[in-house]
């Protein structure tokens, strides 16, 4: 049986409590790492519906990565009976928005089966545009890109961009912003800054829609508010609407995403938003040792602070943290691969109880294959995504096509696919045709008028794909998507094709294993569909798919004994009874780029992050040398293990080196470190 709620809350201390049970106006819990804030909000939302009498789906809970939203969901699920979780929405603030815009598309000029454009398809739209309309000046593609998400996190539409435009870079952005906005709705697609900017709009601009959401959604949870932006903060403010019933938990040390647009000063506006704002600050931390939350403590207090925060832990000193210091990046990874191996071998400790942390995903690499030669089961998070293999790509590009005919792009890159002759020439034919026309590539290819510039096979093939995708789009009508999907790989013959394409037996096996796999989720969320009132079709599964991480998926059902590697990014709000923290130097945390454009603090936040994770033991790391470019170069240790407590630190090393730091260690040892590792 279920702990009845009444114990659920006896495990809270007073503040928390307080927390808990404060639901009539809006809320503020600011608390540093660890103290509970994800614990209120699960325990909150389970107090909601078996105390307070709320509909499980008439409260949102939103968080900032899938994993931590699928965490929460797990914490929550635990304490509440079948029945009475259903219909609730714990999700990321992009899978919400989705599924406003899943509601209210057509109020956004969006038709059925719109396409959701990944970063790659946003950045190839760019090029298209500034290719076709502003003389082929691709290369300030990426920038463009960047510049126009910006503009869309912080709701600034193209003709403000333009009027405000004080550069001809920004002026060259921002009527690239505007055109790739009508490009986008001609595809019948959103990207990514959409999810957020479209639920916004609407809901700003239409009073009945606004009501209706604020009476739908009666009680908004946010965790990890300090990394919201400003489209998001107003997403939130939007529907919670004139009963302003909130709560919102956050760190503003933990705030990391600044490149993103985060504004932990959204912070600090809330309480100017709303007046009646209660504040809760929690202190305890239950996560760490003594040793590890002072460390965290001592970083920290390098960087100003909006509100004080003072965090205790009564968990014992712990051990003290280790420090190791190899010749190189291959020693290093070698350090922590033997070190986890004989700790596990040891004390027994599973693999699962430890996590490698690491700024860049390019440091993985190495880990992974040290991991390996130990046999060291590992599983990672965050790296190349299911959705960047080419089989998947493709595949997704055909159910694209299949729920929405206008999506250029996808269009583009299958119609070729297996190889059915229709080259570039004959696709610019049919691009001339469906300019003149306004209409798609896939509808122009059934045109009669294009037997005027094309012939032959070429024609024949346009014709035949354009009858076989429209014949497989009827079918998909009010069917079960999946046989007909099968179907459609069968009359293609793609895994022949995914073989011929495949360098070893192998490797086309684990292609064609992908396939599968993908298949299997989109049955799996058929089969599940989000809410009570929703019928469940395929371009919802499609872009819900595209949405969430398939690999952090396919790893939340084997509970399996793994070693974890992330991302400090990717590590927010999570825990680990162990953790390496690794590439503690220079230039790698704090990283180059913050360190020349002066931003350290963020840097600080992001080494808070990591230190924070851990619940009892810590153990950073650093190489003397490091490959970069193929050069090996010296590196210096990171200036924050300056700031950290250095009676808590035990520095190992190599050799003699080693030796002569532990003889003298303090303020000065450090230096010393850093002359004998660079000379
Ligand atoms: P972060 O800032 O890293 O997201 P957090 O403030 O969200 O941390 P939680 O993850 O909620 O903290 O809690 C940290 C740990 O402390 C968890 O393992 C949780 O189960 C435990 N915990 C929370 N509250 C209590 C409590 N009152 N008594 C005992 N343990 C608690
Ligand atoms: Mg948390």
């Amino acid at each position: 049986p279920l702990p009845s709620i009444a114990q659920r809350l006896r495990n809270l201390n007073e503040r928390q409590l307080d927390a808990v049970k404060m639901i009539d106006g809006p809320l503020l819990v600011l608390a540093g790492a660890g103290s509970g804030k994800t614990s209120v909000i699960t325990t909150k939302i389970a107090y909601l519906i078996q105390t307070c009498g709320f509909k499980a789906n008439s409260i949102v809970a939103v968080t900032f990565t899938n994993k931590a939203a699928r965490e929460m969901k797990e914490r929550v699920v635990g304490m509440l009976s079948k029945q009475e979780s259903r219909g609730l929405s714990i999700s990321t603030f992009h899978t919400l928005g989705l599924n406003i815009l899943r509601k209210e598309y057509r109020k956004a000029g969006l038709k059925e089966g719109f396409t959701l454009f990944d970063a790659q398809d946003s950045l190839s739209l760019i090029k298209e545009i500034l290719d076709k309309e502003f003389n082929g000046q691709t290369d300030s593609a990426a920038y463009c890109q960047s510049t126009v998400s910006n503009w869309k996190n912080d709701l600034t539409t193209p003709q403000e961009a333009i009027t405000n435009a004080d550069t001809e870079e920004f002026l060259l952005a921002a009527q690239v912003y505007a055109q790739y906005q009508r490009y986008l709705r001609a595809y019948n697609a959103v990207d990514f800054d959409d999810l957020i900017l479209l639920p916004v709009s609407l809901l700003m601009a239409d009073e009945a829609l606004r009501d209706k959401w604020q009476k739908k959604v009666r009680y908004l949870l946010v965790d990890e508010c300090q990394d919201t932006n400003a489209s998001q903060y107003e997403l939130i403010r939007l529907l919670a609407g004139f009963r302003r019933c909130f709560t919102l938990v956050g760190d503003d040390d933990q705030s990391i995403y600044a490149w993103r647009g985060a504004r932990p000063e959204n912070l600090e506006r809330l309480s100017t938003d709303y007046p009646n704002l209660k504040l809760v600050k929690l202190e305890q931390n239950y996560r760490s040792t003594k040793t590890i939350l002072k460390a965290a403590n001592t970083l920290i207090a390098n960087n100003p602070h909006i509100y004080d925060k003072a965090l205790w832990s009564d968990l014992g000193e712990g051990d003290p943290i280790r420090v190791m210091v190899t010749r190189n990046e291959d020693a290093e990874a070698e350090r922590v691969a033997a070190e986890i191996q004989s700790r596990h071998l040891r004390h027994e400790i599973p693999y699962r109880d430890f996590a490698i942390l690491y700024r860049g995903n390019h440091q993985a690499r190495l880990i992974e294959i040290k991991l390996q030669a130990y046999r060291i089961p590992y599983k990672m998070n965050g790296g190349t995504s299911f959705f960047s293999r080419a089989e998947i790509k493709d595949l997704m590009g055909y159910l694209r096509l299949l729920v929405n005919p206008d999506d250029d792009n996808a269009f583009l890159r299958i119609v070729n696919l297996p190889r059915r002759e229709i080259g570039p020439a004959t696709l610019e034919k049919v691009g001339n045709l469906a300019a003149q026309r306004n209409i798609s590539l896939f509808e122009a290819s059934s045109y009669r008028e294009l037997e005027e510039s094309v012939s032959g096979r070429p024609l024949k093939s346009l014709q035949d794909f354009h009858h076989w995708m429209s014949t497989l789009r009827q079918r998909l009508e009010g069917a079960s998507p999946v046989p007909i999907i099968e179907q459609m790989i069968f009359d293609m013959d793609y895994y022949s094709w995914i073989q011929e394409q495949s360098s070893s037996t192998k490797m086309a096996e684990r292609r064609i294993e992908n396939v599968r796999f993908l298949l299997e989720s989109i049955q799996r969320m058929m089969e599940s569909a989000w809410e009570e009132d929703e019928t469940a079709g395929l371009d919802q599964a499609i872009s819900k798919l595209l949405l969430i991480d398939m690999l952090e998926r396919q790893e939340e059902e084997e509970d399996e004994d793994k070693v974890q590697l992330l991302t400090l990014h990717a590590s927010k709000g999570l825990e680990y009874p162990h953790v390496f923290l690794i590439g503690c130097e220079e230039e790698l945390l704090p990283h180059r780029n913050s360190i020349e454009n002066d931003d350290i603090e963020e840097e600080r936040r992001l080494a808070y992050v990591g230190i924070t994770r851990a619940k009892r033991t810590l153990c950073i790391t650093l190489a003397a040398k490091r490959r970069q470019y193929g050069e090996e170069i010296d590196c210096l240790p990171s200036r924050f293990l300056d700031e950290l407590p250095e009676e808590d630190l035990v520095w190992e090393g190599r050799g003699d080196e080693a030796d002569s730091v532990k003889k003298e260690r303090g303020k000065a040892s450090l230096s010393a470190l850093k002359a004998m590792l660079n000379s």
